[in-house]
């Protein structure tokens, strides 16, 4: 079978990260994965939640949000409704937790990281091009950190991106569009840092339980894309990259 947009099935869509995409945040990154595009912001503020006063520890936490014209039917704001639905909630939790593991929480001092992943045109694996877009954001405004002199060295244990897979029609494949992501009777979310460390998998086969084999080929395809993105995240932070020795 051949996918709508001759990819291969190992091959991700092309990636685009666009730093300092908007001014005003500390880390601002647009990141295009095909036809999805999120922007990540970072924005640091000197304060911690409750639980973490007088620890000398920070926190990173995380907001997700669909706007209403991303999607190929109206997405109605979460605003407007009040409440924020159980997708969403579970996306921000994945970002968070995604971005927590690969920083040293102790060495940011009491400070806490709001990262808000905004979808802007939505194709499917917004979740996961949050997180990769969302790393990019992070380490610049650690940088800025830096060079005002607050931090001494970047807080950042190692890289990590995200990156979809499934079974489509009995294949596997590497970063669903919307339209394979729709037909997908197996939808995973793999979660890895640059050293090929699992920190999240996410894998649902709720319409076709899948083998063991058959996870095995998700993950193998997963380790593929992740190391891609790797390279673009490498690629977008230029002479940072080096600097920190990522
Ligand atoms: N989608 C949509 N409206 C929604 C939720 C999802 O149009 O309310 C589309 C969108 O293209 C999204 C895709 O369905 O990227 C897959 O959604 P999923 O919940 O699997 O999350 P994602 O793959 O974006 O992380």
């Amino acid at each position: 079978m051949s996918r709508i947009d001759g990819r291969k099935n190992d091959a991700i869509r092309p990636v685009k990260i666009t730093r300092d995409f908007t001014k005003n945040a500390d880390g601002s990154v647009l990141i295009e994965m095909g036809e999805t595009k999120v922007i990540c912001t970072a924005a640091i503020e000197d304060r911690v939640p409750h639980f973490l006063k007088n620890s000398g520890k920070g926190w990173i936490t995380a907001e997700y949000g669909m706007l209403p014209g991303s999607t190929q039917t109206r997405k109605v704001r979460e605003s407007s409704r009040g409440k924020v639905d159980g997708r969403t909630q579970e996306i921000q939790r994945l970002i968070g937790r995604a971005l927590r593991s690969i920083v040293d929480l102790g060495a940011v001092g009491e400070r806490t990281i709001w990262i808000d992943c905004d979808v802007i045109q939505a194709d499917g694996g917004t979740r996961t091009a949050s997180i990769t877009g969302a790393f990019v954001a992070l380490v610049d405004a650690f940088y800025k950190l830096k060079e005002k002199g607050q931090i001494e060295k970047l807080p950042i244990k190692s890289m990590v991106s995200a990156i979809s897979v499934g079974i489509v029609e009995g294949e596997h494949m590497l970063d669903l569009c919307y339209q394979e992501d729709s037909n997908a009777k197996v939808d995973m979310n793999i979660i890895m840092t640059d050293k090929k460390q699992f920190v999240e998998v996410q894998g649902t086969g709720e319409e076709a339980p899948y083998s063991y084999e058959d996870l095995m080929e998700m993950l193998r395809l997963g380790e593929i894309g992740n190391q891609e993105l790797i390279r673009h995240q490498k690629e977008a932070l230029g002479t940072i990259a080096d600097e920190i020795g990522l």
